[in-house]
């Protein structure tokens, strides 16, 4: 086994670089992996520039962020009774401590340890080191085994169709309804590919090359917020008063409030996205008189398996949603790509370890 590796470290807000480090050794329950495939994550941007500081996303510096990737199993901790090496697996960002009420309950991703790794708990790429490295240590807790014929490419997807799933599963979508959803961003495609796999027809709220791409890869209806009057209005037309379930990945303010009027009585609305600002009354005199749930949804517990038999059955594909590849030593021109949107870059894959 190599001692060194190399790695992205961010050495302060807005520096990072690819640099020479000891590769880590797996402790009692974890695994040592090799990285064969990171997803850029809509979320790592403001983890490698600072503007998530105050969340403790990076704890310290210098680190190495990352959290969705798919990898193959090197060499085992103590203790690892479901992996052995050469097992290909894809990762979470969300390792809970096992033990606290909130992990009992199976909702490990609102583990009630946060941050406490000598506890147990684990949020890869964000409290505790990440992907964007050859090598690096997991509980086998937050690794799920890839079917063969899942790509390590597509397999770095996990991450963002496990939260869209979450989404989805929280609403409640059933076969025959409209799905509603805001913000034709990798997350909110993912939810509508998903959808559909569910029996739901959806409806894409968005604009420019982004919802073409949508309309490209599946979606039944799109509404272009730029050219019609009232985005809400269209949604209640197409659907005779309001989506089953609407969710909303666009985040800003708007999209909030208006995901919460497009859905109908008794309906369902999942908010992804952090909204920058909370108030205003329409939404929420919707929301009581209409009798609307609304979901906040926090990454993807209990949702790996799921995602990666959808993607084997060939009921969920995500190869087309994958618009980059690139080499870790071009780090800056793949975050460079992904921020720009560049070449209409929707998921861009980093691969640590060369071409897979
Ligand atoms: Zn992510
Ligand atoms: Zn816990």
């Amino acid at each position: 086994m190599e001692e060194k590796m190399r790695a992205v470290q961010i050495h302060a807000p807005g520096e990072f670089s690819v640099d020479w480090v000891p590769v880590p050794h797996p402790g009692r329950g974890e695994v040592l992996v090799e990285v064969k495939a990171v997803a850029i994550c809509g979320s790592d941007p403001g983890i490698f520039n600072g503007k998530v500081l105050q969340n403790g996303w990076p704890p310290h510096f210098p680190f190495i962020a990352g959290h969705e990737f798919a990898a193959q199993v090197v060499a085992l901790g103590e203790g690892v009774t479901n992996l052995k090496p050469g097992d290909r697996v894809a990762g979470e960002a969300h390792c809970g401590c096992g033990t606290c009420e909130m992990c009992k309950k199976g909702y490990y991703n609102l583990c009630l340890n946060y941050g406490n790794q000598a506890a147990g708990h684990h949020h890869y790429g964000h409290s505790s080191p990440g992907c964007y490295a050859q090598y690096q240590v997991y509980d086998q807790k937050a690794l799920t085994l890839l079917p063969d014929n899942v790509t390590y490419d597509e397999g770095t997807l996990v991450d963002t169709a496990g939260t869209a799933y979450n989404a989805l599963r929280l609403t409640g979508v059933e076969p025959g309804g409209f799905t509603a959803i805001i913000g034709p961003g990798p997350m909110g495609i993912m939810a509508m590919c998903l959808a559909k796999a569910m029996g739901s027809a959806t409806i894409v709220i968005g604009r420019r090359q982004r919802l073409a791409m949508a309309a490209r890869l599946g979606a039944d209806y799109t509404i272009d917020y730029e050219k019609v009057d009232d985005p809400v209005e269209e949604v209640r037309r197409i659907t005779g008063g309001g989506a089953h379930q609407v969710i909303e990945a666009a985040g800003n303010a708007t999209a909030y409030f208006e995901s919460v009027q497009m859905a109908r009585k008794g309906g369902h609305v999942a908010l992804i996205s952090i909204p920058p600002k909370d108030g205003q009354e329409a939404a929420l005199k919707s929301l009581i008189m209409n009798q609307i749930t609304l979901h906040g949804v926090r990454a993807n517990p209990n949702c790996s398996k799921i995602v990666l038999d959808l993607m084997a059955q060939g009921s969920l594909n995500v190869k087309d949603q994958i618009t980059h590849r690139f080499p870790m030593e071009q780090i800056h021109e793949a975050f460079d790509t992904f921020i720009g949107r560049k070449d209409g870059a929707l998921k861009v894959i980093v691969h640590p370890n060369g071409d897979c």
